[in-house]
């Protein structure tokens, strides 16, 4: 479709060398053609051209001093895309990988999420290239505190509410929130991921992870089929590859990996959870580790990965959660997961499978929940987070466990019928995008050109 292919064109040259945004924005575009085929508003609109462009792109310097007195600069970034279904929303990344094109992709995935979710919560993104690793705590207070001296004047509860992602958890959020405090005088529910002692909400920790597998069991239960005795993959040893395995378990699956970013961890007998959250929650040290409590586990080191691709995805099982970071599912991992038989895939992270990937399993008809959908249970939650702060209430686990497993549910229904609507019933790539997309440009239509 020549106007797509346009949008691309120009996008390419109006925001030059953002590899992944384009990725992101041509993954969207593409599946949404059924429905610009036979809208006209939207053309007449120009939604598309709108939609792609955000709203705002804060960029700016952060500087700190380390622990020997030396200062440092990174980049910092907040993009506030769309704001036609509510507040700006979206995590903060602080990876070194960080720059405009990964928060941009990130953030336009986010609108789609948001919408998809059903609750009034438009689409941000944020971050630094910031390498927590390594860092003292004194050092990720100092740098917590520069980053938020800039973005203060740009959030608030009613316009834009940052919460955490790779490398921003519970501790970094604090340290956000207490600057944010002095400078505003505010105590307000500008942040979620906040800590139980002071406005975060229950299940908000576990609540991407969980969110994810039950996104994987509504998809098996519409196929008459269930999570039980299942054996998993699971990539990543993060917050939402935790929860994943946490919840796995809880449902009768049996996870038998891991990873982070200097191997994988294959452990046939199933991962221990208490170790995996005593070498990365509490210990933060590396994933090798885990071999000197469980001997029987494999350790394979990143160095020995094929080159096409991830050893995680080679090991034979019935389900993956891809939940470490983008594009770390390639289209020889995807064949290699369907040639061992896979089921289905949900999709912890954001982007985690690359485009030849994906059209594998779309392909093979396995079921394939991508993570604009399947990992929306953490924005979710980040609403109900919101939700409990402005009306100053404070819900039970259980109570917001329920909530989340209705959004989720929701989500997946959703993102079916919309993909049977448009005559692929399987393709829940195409109903996410479309489902997303119609709540939103319908949004901006009835807002006016602004
Ligand atoms: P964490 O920082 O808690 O964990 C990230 C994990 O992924 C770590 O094990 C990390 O290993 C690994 N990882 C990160 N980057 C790379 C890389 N380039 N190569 C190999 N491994 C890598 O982040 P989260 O668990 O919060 O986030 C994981 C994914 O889920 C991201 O894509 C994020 O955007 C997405 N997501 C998170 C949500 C949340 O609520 N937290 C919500 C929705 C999506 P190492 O420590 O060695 O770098």
């Amino acid at each position: 479709m020549t106007y797509i292919h346009d949008t691309i064109v120009k996008l390419q040259k109006t925001s030059p060398a953002q590899a992944e945004f384009y990725q992101a924005v041509e993954e969207v575009l593409d599946s949404l053609q059924p429905i610009l085929e036979t809208s006209e508003k939207y053309k007449k609109h120009a939604i598309i051209e709108r939609i792609v462009e955000p709203e705002r792109q804060i960029m700016f310097r952060v500087p700190w001093v380390d622990d020997q007195g030396n200062i440092q600069v990174n980049k910092g970034y907040r993009i506030e895309f769309n704001s036609a279904l509510g507040p700006y929303k979206g995590g903060l990344r602080f990876h070194p990988s960080v720059n405009a094109s990964i928060i941009k992709f990130l953030g336009f995935e986010q609108i789609f999420k948001n919408a998809l979710t059903g609750l009034p919560i438009g689409g941000g993104k944020g971050g630094a290239n910031f390498d927590p690793k390594g860092k003292s705590d004194g050092e990720i207070m100092r740098f917590c505190q520069s980053f938020i001296n800039e973005l203060y004047r740009h959030i608030g509860p009613t316009t834009d509410v940052p919460a955490g992602d790779i490398g921003v958890g519970a501790r970094e959020i604090g340290y956000m929130f207490g600057q944010y405090k002095r400078l505003t005088g505010n105590y307000d529910g500008v942040f979620t991921g906040k800590s139980l002692l002071w406005g975060g909400s229950l299940v908000r920790k576990e609540a991407t992870g969980y969110g994810c597998v039950y996104f994987a069991q509504y998809m098996l239960e519409a196929k008459d089929d269930s999570l039980a005795g299942k054996r998993c993959l699971v990539s990543g040893a993060g917050n939402v590859a935790i929860y994943t395995i946490e919840k796995l378990y809880q449902l009768g699956a049996v996870p038998v990996t891991c990873s982070d970013s200097s191997g994988t961890i294959y452990h046939e007998a199933g991962i221990n959870l208490e170790t995996l959250k005593e070498l990365k929650e509490v210990r933060k040290v590396r994933l090798d580790e885990y071999v000197t409590a469980h001997p029987d586990a494999k350790f394979i080191p990143a160095a020995e990965y094929p080159a096409d691709g991830h050893a995680v995805w080679r090991i034979p099982a019935q389900l993956a959660f891809p939940c470490a970071t983008q594009n770390e599912l390639t289209e020889a991992d995807a064949q290699a997961l369907v040639a061992n038989g896979v089921i289905a895939v949900s999709e912890g992270a954001n982007m985690p499978s690359t485009q030849d990937a994906v059209e594998v399993f779309l392909d093979a008809r396995i079921c394939y929940g991508p993570g604009k959908a399947a990992n929306a249970g953490g924005v979710s939650t980040s609403q109900l987070e919101m939700a409990q702060n402005a009306s100053m209430q404070r819900w039970s686990f259980e109570e917001v466990d329920e909530k989340l497993k209705v959004i989720m549910k929701n989500i997946f229904l959703s993102a079916s019928e919309t993909a049977a609507e448009f005559g692929e019933p399987h393709n829940l790539v195409l109903g996410a995008n479309i489902a997303g997309f119609r709540k939103v440009a319908d949004a901006m239509i009835e807002q006016g050109v602004v």
